[in-house]
């Protein structure tokens, strides 16, 4: 099915059920309600001269907006591309270039990023542009800036008056005609990665890669249309736009939104007040609401199941939000933005210790195998590279030619991450290939290390790394946060170690910081760490 295909058939099933909730713009709307907006949008985007291939891109965090953007562009065959919200200057024009956006959908802006004031600095000639016929040096593909409110703004529409021209044009503009002519097998998204290991890469999906993916996410998490999911996570990243919202629209789930950007307090509220029945989030986000100090004047009491995924899930994060989450039926997800992405996700019938300690058997319809460097595949049980192939497979990186074809090979997708699968099918997710170390000829994995630090009562959070070493190749370090109100010492993690972990996987140089420098999508950079370190060393 193509992408407005699915949303339709979930409105045909469940019409006047409630779809979305966006608590901080006071929006509430049944399947049928959301999908009239949708096509309102649609004519809209249309009538702006928008067609099947073409880039949209939007710019925003989450509002209601994304998400009528997310589907009406699916519904006319454009392509929508997602720009990072910390994104400055350089980084957007980048982006718009590189993807050739003819239109961009603007948030006013976003905690300290002015976006309109970015645009107006890029495309300066925005001020004597009429809508829809910008000519911009520097941009030289974009032709229309829509801004997200209802104050005028020489050269831009707002989205206000792009709905009324859809409005306009919904009696000339044959969405059902448009949509005969779209195959489910078009890209839809440029969706870009996370950026934890280096600049974000555009992963181009299609609506088979999404929608699929989505059925099957909603399936292990056995979500149905009396559920309703709370979303904390960026619409910006596939966690958002996929594992939350098609996974919603696969069921006719409702989605409640708690904010433009994620707060602990706010999530909570929203679960709470909304009786919500799942819950997602990084695992830092669930981590954040265990520790906020009102946790407990929260009722969670209606929550039953949610993802935990992104990033490495501790079990000791698992257990505490299985037992005082009411998060029984908590399952992991593994994937990567280029597999559309969920490759390897628990399913909530399978047994606590499995659901806690890894990330689940492979999904319906996927191939997985672990292989050494040369590509052979190893034996049940050995630690390797996981390739995954399948359906949900990306069409490739965007304009990236050399790079699409270093990274699928025969179908397969190299994901970079070291991974074990056991006899039953379970897989563990060991760390990524690129933070292993090599430690005086010895394989050093972060993740194992983390785990065990992770366990010290003192310890909020904690990410292990390597840094070149001139004597042992590379040495050990290990960033820590502190509990508030805590103090603790170098020695003091050292004598923890002593006798519980090998000699050489003792963390050589250890800082203690207050956070971690992070993607939008909440994953810790380790690489922007590294680069610290040796700026320290040196
Ligand atoms: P970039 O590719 O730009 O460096 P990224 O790989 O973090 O960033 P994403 O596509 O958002 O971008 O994330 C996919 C990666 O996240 C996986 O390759 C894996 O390393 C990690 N990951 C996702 N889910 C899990 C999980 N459940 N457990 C451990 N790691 C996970
Ligand atoms: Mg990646």
């Amino acid at each position: 099915a193509t992408l407005g295909e699915f949303l339709l058939d979930t409105v045909r099933r469940f019409p006047d059920r409630p779809a979305v909730v966006f608590r901080e713009q006071g929006i509430r709307w049944t399947w049928r309600e959301f999908a009239d907006e949708v096509d309102v949008l649609a004519a809209g985007l249309a009538s702006l001269g928008i067609v099947r291939g073409d880039r949209v891109g939007i710019w925003s965090p989450n509002r209601v907006e994304w998400l009528m953007t997310q589907f009406a562009t699916a519904r006319i065959g454009a392509i929508l591309v997602n720009i990072n919200p910390a994104y400055r200057l350089a980084e957007l024009e980048y982006a718009l270039n590189k993807s050739a956006c003819t239109a961009i959908i603007a948030a006013e802006h976003f905690k300290t990023s002015k976006y309109l004031e970015m645009l107006q600095a890029l495309a300066p000639e925005l001020a004597d542009a009429s809508p829809g016929q910008l000519h911009a040096a520097r941009l030289s593909h974009l032709r229309s800036v829509i801004r997200m409110c209802d104050q005028e703004t020489p050269g831009m529409l707002t989205f206000s008056e792009l709905v009324e021209m859809g409005r306009m044009a919904l009696e000339t503009v044959s969405l059902d005609e448009i949509a005969a002519s779209l195959d489910a097998r078009d890209p839809i998204n440029i969706q870009f990665t996370s950026g934890t290991t280096g600049n974000p890469k555009g992963a181009t999906l299609t609506h088979r890669n999404v929608v699929n993916n989505a059925r099957y996410i909603a399936m292990a998490m056995r979500l149905t249309e009396a559920d309703s999911l709370c979303i904390p996570v960026p619409l910006y990243h596939c966690f958002g736009m996929v594992l939350a919202v098609l996974a919603c629209v696969s069921v006719g789930a409702q989605m409640v939104f708690p904010g433009e950007a994620f707060d602990a307090a706010a999530t909570l509220a929203a679960v709470s007040e909304e009786r919500c029945t799942a819950l997602h989030g990084v695992p830092t986000m669930f981590i954040a609401e265990l520790d906020h100090p009102d946790f407990d004047k929260f009722d969670l009491g209606a929550l039953r199941t949610g993802i935990m995924a992104g990033s490495p899930c501790p079990i000791e994060t698992m257990k505490r939000v299985v037992a005082r989450m009411h998060l029984s039926e908590i399952t992991i997800a593994y994937g990567m933005t280029e597999t559309s992405p969920v490759s390897f996700q628990s399913s909530t019938t399978d047994p606590l210790e499995k659901r806690t300690s890894t990330v689940g058997r492979i999904q319906p319809h996927l191939e997985a195998k672990v292989v050494d460097e040369t590509g052979q595949i190893l034996p049940v049980g050995a630690t390797g590279e996981l390739w995954t192939k399948g359906y949900s497979v990306m069409l490739g990186y965007w304009d990236d030619e050399s790079r699409t074809r270093e990274s699928i090979v025969d179908g397969w997708m190299r994901t970079g991450d070291l991974a074990t699968i056991d006899a039953e099918g379970y897989c563990n997710i060991v760390g990524r290939l690129k933070d292993m170390l090599i430690r005086g000829g010895e394989n050093v994995y972060p993740r194992e290390i983390e785990e065990f630090l992770f366990r010290h009562p003192k310890i909020q959070s904690v990410q292990v790394f390597g840094v070149p070493d001139a004597k042992y190749g590379e040495e050990v370090c290990a960033w820590i946060v502190v509990r508030p109100g805590e103090r603790m010492t170098e020695d003091e993690v050292r004598e923890y170690c002593r006798g519980q972990i090998a000699h050489y996987k003792v963390p050589r140089y250890i800082r203690f910081v207050d956070d971690m420098p992070m993607t939008v999508t909440g994953k810790v950079q380790k690489f922007v760490m590294r680069e610290r370190m040796i700026e320290e060393l040196k």
